[in-house]
């Protein structure tokens, strides 16, 4: 049976596409090469989420499953310096409360609820070949079923939903590395039994500034069942070094473990949280990210999410930007195969790249040693910050990822972060940060929930 589109991936990219494009009345099936529920990393997420749940159908579900987080904290290492973000000051209704979810679940809950609006789902079936110029004109997706038993599938359009593996981006040889971004490795675990800060009780996300030659940051999330997910993200030239040295001891089988425990308990703030806690899973590591497809679609094919980009996760914006892409591109592909045009995936990824773009800025502000720090500036917008309060609702809108409203205007913003003569300007706000006050404003209200 020839489908309409082939979707290569189940993750919330690719069954957030499939559920909009089978609206539409079109024929659509995800080749999914793992069995699902799987894990995957990127657990929090951000409010700009909220709308497209509730198009997609999968609010309620999202409040019954997960919990919420009115905001970001971003910390220095000890805790003695942290500004509050709460999502609440810049935007109104329940939008502002958005969630963090383990992804096993999360991912199932998407992919499950494809399927029960006409999605087609095949698991365990991982892509292995894509001709985009079958005899027909459309496309043909070689497949191997649990590995073994090969498959063929035929269809008009393929979509490239396979994240990280680029699946689609590195056959045609397309594949970028952002100019600005270093490379990094990501180390990853969940813990039992922590001692919660208030600020991570209430639900924020925080963000640990590590800083120096690690330029690296550590993220904790408060997941439900009492677990708290903590990352580490650094330099690649830091990791590579203290390898050498923890490969000497722990063997190459256990220096990312021990360089993840070395790094988290460096900082005060997080061993104190870890005081009495044990760690409940394996160290994930993920390396080497921060890239671009430079062609994002074809004539019969088109790549979405972590497959046509990947941005560091400093700001959490992965799943927003894959679930917000979907929803752009979906008219496109609609259009291309009811009318023939390609006008609407034309402008639809214009507007996707220059949101990447505002994403891209502000994650370089945020390494940028002679940028200001989240960490010192306050995340209040009260009367004493009067005069900057535009300045702050515009960090505010970023962090809930408002990347493609207003990108020209953003851009400026995010460039003044780096720019001696505004941080001279800004360096009276620096210091006031009133943390419990602060946290007060960012409690989880009970009516938005
Ligand atoms: C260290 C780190 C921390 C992160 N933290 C956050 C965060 O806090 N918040 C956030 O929003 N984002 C975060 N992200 C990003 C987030 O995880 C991704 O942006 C998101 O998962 C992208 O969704 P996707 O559907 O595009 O890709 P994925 O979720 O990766 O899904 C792709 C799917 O394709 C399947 N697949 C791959 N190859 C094939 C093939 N050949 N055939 C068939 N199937 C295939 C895979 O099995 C997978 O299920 C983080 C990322 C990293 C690396």
């Amino acid at each position: 049976m020839k489908s309409d589109v082939i979707i290569i991936g189940g993750g919330p990219t690719g069954s957030s596409l499939a559920t909009f494009l089978v609206r539409e009345g079109l024929d659509v099936l995800i080749l999914e090469k793992t069995k699902f529920p799987r894990e995957h990393v990127g657990e929090s997420m951000l409010p700009y989420c909220y709308h497209l749940f509730e198009e997609l159908g999968v609010l309620e579900k999202m409040k019954a499953q997960f919990t919420r987080k009115p905001g970001v904290t971003f910390s220095n290492p000890d805790g003695s310096q942290a500004s509050h973000w709460c999502f609440d000051k810049v935007m109104e209704g329940p939008a502002s409360l958005s969630f963090h979810a383990r992804r096993a679940e999360f991912d199932q809950m998407m992919l499950d609820h494809a399927r029960s609006e006409g999605v087609r789902v095949q698991e365990e079936t991982q892509v292995v070949d894509v001709d985009l110029h079958a005899p027909d004109g459309g496309v043909e997706v070689r497949a191997l079923f649990q590995s073994q038993k090969e498959l063929t599938f035929s269809g008009r359009f393929v979509v490239d939903a396979s994240g990280q593996d680029c699946f689609l981006t590195k056959k045609i040889g397309n594949q970028q590395r952002f100019e600005n971004l270093n490379i990094r490795l990501a180390l990853s675990a969940h813990w039992h039994g922590s001692n919660l800060t208030p600020s991570l009780a209430n639900g924020n996300i925080t963000v640990v500034h590590c800083g120096g030659e690690k330029l690296g940051w550590i993220w904790m999330i408060p997941l439900k069942d009492d677990r708290l997910s903590i990352g580490l993200a650094i330099n690649m030239d830091y990791a590579q070094a203290q390898r050498k040295e923890l490969m000497k001891e722990h063997g190459a089988r256990g220096w990312q473990t021990a360089l993840y425990l070395q790094e988290i308990h460096d900082a005060p703030l997080v061993h104190d949280i870890l005081k009495n806690a044990t760690m409940c899973w394996d160290v994930v590591s993920n390396g080497d990210f921060s890239y671009y497809a430079r062609e994002k679609f074809g004539p019969n094919h088109a790549i979405l999410g972590d497959a046509a980009a990947f941005l560091d996760p400093i700001f959490s914006s992965g799943i927003y930007l894959g679930l917000h892409s979907a929803k752009t591109i979906a008219p496109g592909i609609v259009q291309r195969l009811k009318q023939q045009d390609d006008s609407l995936l034309r402008t639809g990824y214009d507007s996707l790249n220059r949101g990447y773009q505002v994403v891209e800025e502000l994650i370089s502000a945020f390494y940028d040693p002679s940028a200001i720090h989240f960490p010192e500036l306050s995340g209040s917008a009260d009367h004493a910050f009067q005069q900057m309060k535009s300045s702050y609702t515009v960090y505010h809108m970023l962090l809930a990822g408002d990347f493609f409203n207003q990108s020209e205007r953003y851009l400026q913003v995010i460039r003044a972060l780096k720019d001696p003569a505004m941080i001279e300007k800004y360096k009276h706000l620096k210091g006031h940060a009133a943390p419990e006050d602060e946290l007060r404003l960012c409690m989880i209200q009970s009516e938005l929930m």
